[in-house]
This record gives C-alpha cells, sequence and structure tokens, in this order.
C-alpha cells in the first residue's frame, strides 16, 4: 500500500502549528541495536538501577508489542528553553531543580501530539501518544525518524534546540512515508564529557547512571555519600552536561529569566501532600515525599544558609531513618559549633544502624575544635 503523503504533510502542519520544534515519521520496527545496549548496561549495573525502558526493554525497544497494529511512529520534540528560564547563581537556603522540570514541560507536548493523534483517528487510522512513557526508547524513534541525531552526552540533539528537547511519539497504523536519520554528529566536539562533575560520561556516548546526579537524585534509598558534596544545590536534575553543549548555546543565553530556585526551608517544611502535589511532574520512587526531602536535605547542607543548621538538627530527629542520615550528613556538612553539637547529640542517641553509621562518619569527617567551618 501506497503511504499517505498527504496525510503526512497535513500531520506535520498540525505539528508546527502546535510549536513543536522537531517532527519526522519512522517506521515502528524494533530497535535491536538500542535493545542489546540496554541488555548490556543492565549486565553491566550501569543504568544504575532505573526502571522506565531498563525494567522492559523487550517492550521499550518494540513497539509492537504493546500495539500489535504498529505501522509508523509520528515523533514529536518540544524545545523547553527559553521558557524554562535559569536558576541564576547559588543562594544560601536555596536549591535548583534542572530546567526540563522547572515545569511539566512534556503537558505541552502531549498536547500537540494529541492533536495529531487526533487527525489521524480523523482520517480513520489508531493512534496512541507515547510521551514519557516506558513502551518505546523515544530516543532512539527521534534518530530515526530524523528528528535529531545521538550526542555523546547520550541526549538528542537537533538543529536550532541543541539539546533542550523533549520527545514523544504517536504510534500508529497508517503506512506514512518515513524521514531519514540525520547526516550529522557532534564532530570532534567533546564538551559535555569533562563538564559532567561525577565523571558519569567517561565513556563517550554512554551514560554510567550510577554516576550521574539526576539519575540518583530520582532513585530510592541513599544518595551514596561520595556524590553528595558533587550534587551541590541540586533538588531535582543536572543541566551541567547540556548547558556545555554548543549546539543549544544560543537558547541557553536567551533563558536567562531565573527560575527554578526553591527554597529548601520551605520544602523541609511541607507534609507529603503539598509537596508531592507541588512536584507531581517530577519522578519521585513510588510517589514518597522522603525522596524529595532527602534530596533537599543534601542540598541544604550543601548551600547552607540562615536557617539550615536548625532545621538539620530537626531533620536529625525525625522518625523516618533515611531522612535522619542524611540529616547527620547535612550538619557535618554545614560545620560550625552549632551544626557540630547537634551532630553530636544525634551520634549518641541513634539507634538506627543506617543513620548511626551516617553519623559516626559525619563526627569522624568534621573539622576538630577550633576550626570554624560554618557556610
Ligand atoms: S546530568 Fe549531570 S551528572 Fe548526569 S551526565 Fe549530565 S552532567 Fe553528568
Ligand atoms: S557537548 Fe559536544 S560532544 Fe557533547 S553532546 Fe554536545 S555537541 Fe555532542
Amino acid at each position: 500500500m501506497e503511504p499517505h503523503h498527504g496525510l503526512a504533510a497535513r500531520l506535520r502542519a498540525i505539528a508546527t502549528e502546535a510549536g513543536l520544534a522537531g517532527f519526522g515519521i519512522c517506521a515502528a520496527d524494533p530497535f535491536p541495536e538500542v535493545r542489546e545496549e540496554i541488555e548490556r548496561r543492565v549486565a553491566e549495573g550501569s543504568h544504575g538501577g532505573l526502571g522506565f525502558t531498563y525494567a522492559g526493554p523487550d517492550a521499550a525497544t518494540d513497539v509492537g508489542s504493546s500495539f500489535p497494529w504498529a505501522v509508523s511512529l509520528v515523533v514529536g520534540a518540544a524545545a523547553y528553553l527559553p521558557p524554562a528560564g535559569s536558576p541564576g547563581p547559588p543562594m544560601p537556603g536555596t536549591g535548583r531543580i534542572a530546567r526540563f522540570a522547572t515545569e511539566d514541560h512534556y503537558r505541552p507536548l502531549r498536547e500537540a501530539l494529541s492533536r495529531v493523534a487526533a487527525a489521524l483517528a480523523g482520517a480513520g487510522f489508531r493512534a496512541e501518544v507515547l510521551v514519557d512513557d516506558g513502551r518505546l526508547v523515544d530516543r532512539a524513534a527521534a534518530v530515526r525518524a530524523g528528528v535529531g541525531w545521538w550526542g555523546r552526552s547520550t541526549m538528542v540533539l537537533a538543529p536550532g534546540a541543541g539539546p533542550w528537547l523533549l520527545l514523544g511519539s504517536v504510534v500508529t497504523d497508517a503506512r506514512l512515508p518515513t524521514g531519514r536519520p540525520m547526516v550529522r554528529d557532534c564532530g570532534t566536539c567533546t564538551a559535555c564529557v569533562p563538564a559532567c562533575p561525577t565523571g558519569a560520561l567517561d565513556v563517550p556516548g554512554r551514560l554510567d547512571a550510577r554516576r550521574c546526579l539526576s539519575a540518583i537524585a530520582q532513585s530510592p534509598g541513599v544518595i551514596p555519600a561520595e556524590f553528595r558534596a558533587a550534587m551541590g544545590d541540586r533538588v531535582y536534575g543536572c543541566d551541567d552536561c547540556l548547558e556545555a553543549c554548543p549546539p543549544g548555546r544560543r537558547l541557553l543565553e536567551a533563558a536567562a529569566v531565573e527560575r527554578g530556585r526553591v527554597d529548601l526551608v520551605e520544602i523541609l517544611a511541607a507534609d507529603d501532600r503539598t509537596l508531592l502535589r507541588r512536584f507531581s511532574h517530577f519522578y519521585v520512587p513510588r510517589r514518597r515525599a522522603r525522596y524529595l526531602r532527602r534530596n533537599a536535605l543534601v542540598a541544604l547542607g550543601n548551600a547552607g544558609g540562615p536557617a539550615a543548621v536548625p532545621v538539620a538538627a530537626g531533620f536529625a530527629g525525625h522518625p523516618d531513618p533515611l531522612l535522619r542520615a542524611h540529616a547527620v550528613w547535612a550538619l557535618g556538612a554545614l560545620g560550625g559549633p552549632a551544626a557540630l553539637a547537634a551532630l553530636a547529640a544525634a551520634a549518641a542517641r541513634e539507634r538506627d544502624p543506617l543513620a548511626a553509621a551516617e553519623a559516626a562518619a559525619a563526627l569522624e569527617a568534621a573539622p576538630g575544635p577550633g576550626s570554624n567551618g560554618s557556610r
């Protein structure tokens, strides 16, 4: 059957009118090379325990397993700069949210792709929108459809938007004319590799999620001690490798409006409901507010501020041992007589093995009497 050229042109016009920065179409065939890479990373552990496409590589790399009628993928890309703004310089008592999460920037992408899906349905075809969905490796679809190219940062880069893109697709049974992968790559640039504060990109083109601050902030459990200082004031996400990327510089300069800075004390004072509602667009493990507080405690330990010591000291007595463990680390990082006194008191009363070990390690690393490490 001949592909529907007229329909494809109409879909592109709809996507452009809806504000999408990138549009392409590809066959809904499996992505065996991506599946191999996912399996390799799971085997070596460099996926860092992330779920999502790693949890179901069979489905993620073969959209036909979820949608047996799938013939084509209509891929859209939404550029989220400059509206996402920039967090501005570090400020005591505040934390930073990565640009992709300053608000639900996926919403306009979902809306645009829903319009594309509605046009397909109106023409008599099946259509399902897949945005931030574990049933499709969206970056691989974008590369196959010619929307962008794989960067060494593992992000998909597109002309005019660089890496500041969110990707989604409409899976459909319509046979549409397909695009071609871009004949473009990063060339001699390697800027993102040294820009990563934790060496997570030391093998260019491969992300070691165990070292990636963005992945760590979205993972359950303890934030590994070796990465807590590197977390800096980040509460969610990390933009360092994207900021270093030359194809996105022009947009970054236009994104000067200050956004994405949050009051850490306010976050730590909020109840579960308020927190989960305020950050409903974040991926929070098992939707448990404790992980937002955990991140905020590490950011507080690094950012300091007038209320940092009393707030961290309060959390050193929290019922949740995970939060006590991060609070005593924060007290050690903050330093100064008041923080160290609170840390010593917490260590003396702590009975939970995890929190006790953290308190002991923080005390051992703390400066001796006479020094003043207060931030
Ligand atoms: S998001 Fe941050 S930590 Fe992760 S690879 Fe990029 S620069 Fe490194
Ligand atoms: S910083 Fe350079 S190497 Fe890294 S993704 Fe961007 S263009 Fe590619």
